[in-house]
C-alpha cells in the first residue's frame, strides 16, 4: 500500500510540474510563484514546493525580487535558466539533412546542414552519416551539462507513430522502418512528419521559452502549408497537432484542383504539388525534367526568367498560385480554420501576391460573410521542420519533467 501511495503522489507531482512549466514556457514575462499557482490553481504551498525543486535542478532561475505595491511583499520572477535541458531534432529531406539542438531558454545551441540531392539516396549511408555527426555534438553537449530530453526526426513522408516510414515519394523511399538504424535506437528518436514537425515549431511555448507573441498564439487554430518539392500540411486545432487515425492527416498537396490535370508523383491527376510543387513547377515550364527538375540550378534558372518576365513561366506560376488558392479555399470549407501559414518556397512569394491570393481566397470561402481568412507567411529563416522536431525532443522533458529531474543532481 505504502508503495502504491508514494507512486500516485509521484505521478501527480510529475503531473503539476509538467503544467507548472507548460505556463512558464507560454507566458512572454517571467512569472512569480503567486502569478503561477494563481494561472495553475495550484495552492501557494504546492508551487513553493515544485519551484525548489525546479531551482534544485537548475533548470529555473530567479531573478531580481520586485515590490509591486507599497504594502505588497517583493515577488521573484521565475525564469527558464539555458544550458540544462535540449532537444535534438533531425531531418532528412531531398536538400539534406542536418542536426539542430535547441534549449530550453528557446536558443539555438547547434544546428548542421549538409545540402546534397537527397532524391534516391541510401538511406543507410545517410542515417549512418547523421549517427557520425551526432555523436560528436552529443559529446560535446555533455561536456557543457547539457542533458538531451529527446530526439525527434522529420520526414517528408508517411510516418506511423512507431517508426515506419510508409513512403516518401520525393526520397524515392519505401516501406522503411526506421528502427533497423543505429542513430534511431541509441535516441530512441521520435519520427514524424516534417509539415507536422514544422507546424510545432510555429506553436508558442510548446517546447521552449515563448519569447514574443509570435505569428499564432499558444493554443490557436491554423492550418501550415509546407512549400518545397513536395507540398505538405498540418492542421492545428487548439494548439494540437491534428494527425487523423493513422498520423497521416494534412496531405494538402494531394488535394486535386483538377480531375485531369497533370499527373503527380502520387499516381492521381491534378494534385496541387503537381501545380504548385517546385519541381512541377520547373517542369511545367519545359526548364528541366526528372531528377534535373529537382536541383537548384534548375530552380534559379526558374527564378531568373520568372523575373525576366518570361511569358511561360509567368503562365506557369499564375497557375500555380490558383492552384494553392482552390486548394486554401478546400482547406477552410473542410476544417473551418481561418489561418494558413505559408512555409517554404512560397513563404518567399511576394507580399502583393500573398495579399492577393489571400482576397482570392476570402472570396471563395463558402462562409466569406463571417469568416476572415489570414494569410500569413512562416517566415524564410529558419529550418521549421527541424527546429519542430528538436521541440518534439524537448517535450518529454516537459511532459514528463521528474522523469529527468530525479536523474540530475
Ligand atoms: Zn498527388
Amino acid at each position: 500500500m505504502a508503495a502504491m501511495k508514494r507512486i500516485n503522489q509521484d505521478d501527480l507531482r510529475n503531473h503539476n510540474l509538467s503544467v507548472v512549466l507548460s505556463v512558464m514556457l507560454g507566458s512572454v514575462t517571467p512569472l512569480s510563484r503567486a502569478e503561477l499557482a494563481k494561472a495553475t490553481g495550484l495552492t501557494k504551498a504546492t508551487m513553493s514546493l515544485l519551484v525548489s525543486l525546479l531551482l534544485d535542478s537548475h533548470v529555473v532561475k530567479e531573478g531580481t525580487p520586485v515590490v509591486q505595491s507599497a504594502y505588497g511583499r517583493p515577488s521573484t520572477p521565475l525564469s527558464v535558466n539555458g544550458g540544462v535541458m535540449c532537444g535534438i531534432g533531425i531531418q532528412v529531406n531531398t536538400d539534406g539533412y542536418g542536426y539542430l539542438v535547441l534549449d530550453l531558454d528557446g536558443a539555438i545551441v547547434a544546428e548542421r546542414w549538409i545540402a546534397a540531392d537527397l532524391h534516391d539516396a541510401d538511406a543507410q549511408e545517410i542515417f549512418a552519416g547523421l549517427d557520425g555527426l551526432l555523436q560528436g555534438q552529443e559529446r560535446l553537449l555533455r561536456d557543457h551539462g547539457y542533458t538531451v530530453a529527446g530526439t525527434g526526426l522529420a520526414l517528408p513522408g508517411l510516418v506511423t507513430g512507431d517508426g515506419h516510414l510508409i513512403m516518401a515519394r520525393n526520397l524515392g523511399w519505401e516501406d522503411l522502418d526506421l528502427n533497423g538504424f543505429d542513430l534511431v535506437r541509441r535516441l530512441d528518436v521520435a519520427a514524424g512528419n516534417e509539415s507536422d514537425m514544422a507546424a510545432i515549431a510555429l506553436l508558442p511555448g510548446y517546447a521552449t521559452q515563448r519569447a514574443d507573441e509570435g505569428l499564432v498564439s499558444p493554443g490557436s487554430s491554423f492550418v501550415y502549408v509546407s512549400t518545397d518539392i513536395g507540398i505538405g500540411g498540418a492542421v492545428v486545432r487548439g494548439g494540437r497537432v491534428s494527425r487523423g487515425e493513422h498520423g497521416f492527416a494534412g496531405e494538402l498537396g494531394h488535394l486535386s484542383v483538377q480531375m485531369d490535370g497533370p499527373l503527380c508523383v502520387c499516381g492521381r491527376r491534378g494534385c496541387v504539388e503537381a501545380f504548385a510543387g517546385r519541381r512541377s513547377m520547373v517542369e511545367l515550364a519545359g526548364i528541366a525534367t526528372g531528377d534535373a527538375a529537382a536541383g537548384v540550378p534548375a530552380i534559379e534558372e526558374f527564378m531568373d526568367r520568372f523575373r525576366r518576365g518570361d511569358p511561360r513561366v509567368v503562365g506557369v506560376v499564375e497557375q500555380a498560385e490558383r492552384a494553392m488558392e482552390s486548394m486554401m479555399v478546400s482547406v477552410v470549407n473542410l476544417t473551418d480554420v481561418d489561418t494558413i501559414v505559408l512555409g517554404g518556397g512560397w513563404a518567399h512569394a511576394a507580399t502583393d501576391t500573398l495579399r492577393a491570393m489571400r482576397r482570392h481566397v476570402q472570396e471563395r470561402i463558402l462562409a466569406r460573410d463571417k469568416v476572415q481568412v489570414r494569410l500569413l507567411d512562416a517566415g524564410t529563416q529558419a529550418r521549421h521542420a527541424l527546429m519542430g522536431a528538436a521541440a518534439v525532443g524537448l517535450r518529454q522533458f516537459i511532459d514528463n519533467p521528474l522523469g529527468y529531474l530525479q536523474s540530475t543532481d
